[in-house]
């Protein structure tokens, strides 16, 4: 066997949910908000029954809380009976959920909570199936009309591939909160590329720079890459002023009157569409770090622990209060998230003081002043965060900040943020457009009876020499 210098990366499978807005006719919008009623009803009574048997020193199984909610006359659950299933596996998980963080010892309770509204669940052929002029049928049980939905295009985000309906498992009908629509969850199995290597990157988080990432290349050179969050902080600013002024606004007005509500519905809306926009953000940071990590073969991910800085900054009086807003609202937890699906790698942690400070090149300590750092003893520069990716790696596999020496080349390459829709705003603008389109095309419809798609060669009959075969058949 001939050894393969770079291997090319290894891929695994894993499940993917694509969040699919949906625009519903009246008829069928009612018949969504009526099921997610009596959904939350059905939970709320095995709720109750779960509660009952513990009383009675019974221990309900997943299959006795499904029992139990099949045992309730069908005219009072009318869904399908997969989705009356659905919810009693749901509070069966539920539950176990809280019995395992209470073994972990946290505080909490087993679900008791009243519901209004839970998402409905669709099995795959039963639950859901494609009718054949090419529609999704969502069951709400048999005898009764479901929910119709134009086919939904599902996206998968390697390689932008359709997603063929085959490859779907159990659809989930959402209420969207924030934008205030329904959406449909569709999961199905996609590959993901997975980092295997033997190489150390290094990871230094900022708030300016959400990541910046080192890795030695060869004896002399360190590949810096530093990713750029100005689109995230802009997204950020622009929400913060916003919501502010809707605040002064609602300061103003009556609790539970008109206005009110309507106040705090624009917020929601603008709430909702600032977290889309985050979390397409907080996405594309992680695909530019994996893309760094996967590039260079790394098989172990160090960060800098910043964990708790947070805390107390007010009494600490450090940081003024936009500083304090701006850390309470950095998204590190869930980049971090994000890289480690991504990648397929644990991430590290490793306490990071100084690192900002030291100087790589001798070790002297300066205060960095602006985004370059300067050392005052041996003159070396370089980008601030590219130092303190580059002191952290070497503490990752030295110890401590061990000087890189003088002559080695660091090699910065700064990726800028680009402003790039998300696929839900990109389904949100596609229906936006369809119903604009079919808007006009009835308006067009109602003036006049002419069906012809074809640009009219001719624009009076009187002269039409050939008979136009659309117009022929009209
Ligand atoms: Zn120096």
């Amino acid at each position: 066997m001939v050894a393969i210098p770079s291997s090319p990366p290894a891929s695994r499978e894993v499940v993917r949910t694509a969040i699919v807005p949906v625009m519903l006719s009246g008829a069928d919008y009612r018949r969504a908000h009526d099921a997610h009623h009596i959904a939350a009803g059905l939970w709320d009574q095995a709720v109750d029954w779960v509660h009952a048997e513990w009383k009675a020193k019974h221990n309900p199984s997943k299959y006795d809380i499904r029992a139990f909610l099949t045992s309730i006359p069908r005219e009072q659950r009318t869904l399908h009976a997969h989705t009356t299933e659905a919810i009693g596996y749901d509070l069966y998980e539920a539950i176990k959920t809280s019995r395992t963080n209470r073994k972990n010892g946290m505080s909490v309770r087993s679900p008791w909570r009243k519901k209004n509204y839970r998402p409905l669940s669709f099995s795959k052929h039963f639950g859901w199936r494609i009718r054949p002029d090419n529609k999704l049928n969502l069951s709400l049980g048999r005898g009764r009309p479901g929910i119709v939905l134009a086919l939904p295009n599902v996206e998968d985000p390697v390689g932008a591939e359709l997603v063929s309906p085959d490859l779907w498992s159990e659809i989930q009908l959402c209420w969207d909160q924030d934008n205030r629509q329904f959406s449909l969850h569709i999961p199905y199995t996609s590959r993901r590329s997975v980092s295997a290597g033997k190489a150390i990157t290094a990871i230094d988080e900022g708030i300016i720079n959400p990541m910046t990432l080192a890795t030695w290349v060869d004896e002399g050179t360190i590949d810096v890459t530093v990713i750029n969050g100005r689109e995230a902080r802009a997204i950020k600013r622009q929400r913060n002023k916003a919501t502010g002024a809707l605040q002064r606004k609602m300061s103003k007005t009556k609790n539970g009157s008109r206005k009110h509500h309507r106040l705090v519905a624009a917020k929601k809306r603008l709430k909702g569409k600032a977290r889309l926009q985050l979390r397409d953000f907080d996405h594309q940071v992680a695909r530019k770090a994996t893309n760094h990590v996967i590039a260079h073969s790394t098989g172990r991910l160090v960060i800098g622990e910043v964990r708790g800085i947070e805390y107390k900054t007010k009494q600490k009086r450090r940081i003024g209060r936009r500083g304090r807003q701006q850390l309470s609202q950095w998204s590190r937890g869930t980049e971090e998230r994000y890289l480690a699906e991504k990648t397929g790698l644990d991430i590290e942690h490793l306490n990071e003081s100084g690192s900002t400070k030291t100087c790589p090149a001798c070790g002297a300590r300066n205060r960095p002043c602006g985004r370059d750092y300067r050392c005052k003893v041996c003159n070396f520069t370089c980008h601030r965060d590219a130092v303190g990716a580059i002191n952290i790696l070497q503490k990752a596999i030295h110890g401590s900040y061990v000087p890189i020496g003088p002559d080695v080349v660091i090699r910065v390459t700064y990726l800028r943020d680009e402003k790039r829709w998300s696929p839900d705003q990109r389904n949100t603008h596609r229906m936006v457009q369809c119903r604009k389109a079919r808007a006009l095309s009835s308006a067009k419809n109602q003036a006049s009876t002419e069906t012809s798609c074809k640009p009219k060669l001719v624009n009076s009959s009187t002269s039409s020499l050939e008979p136009d075969p659309l117009v022929a058949v009209a």
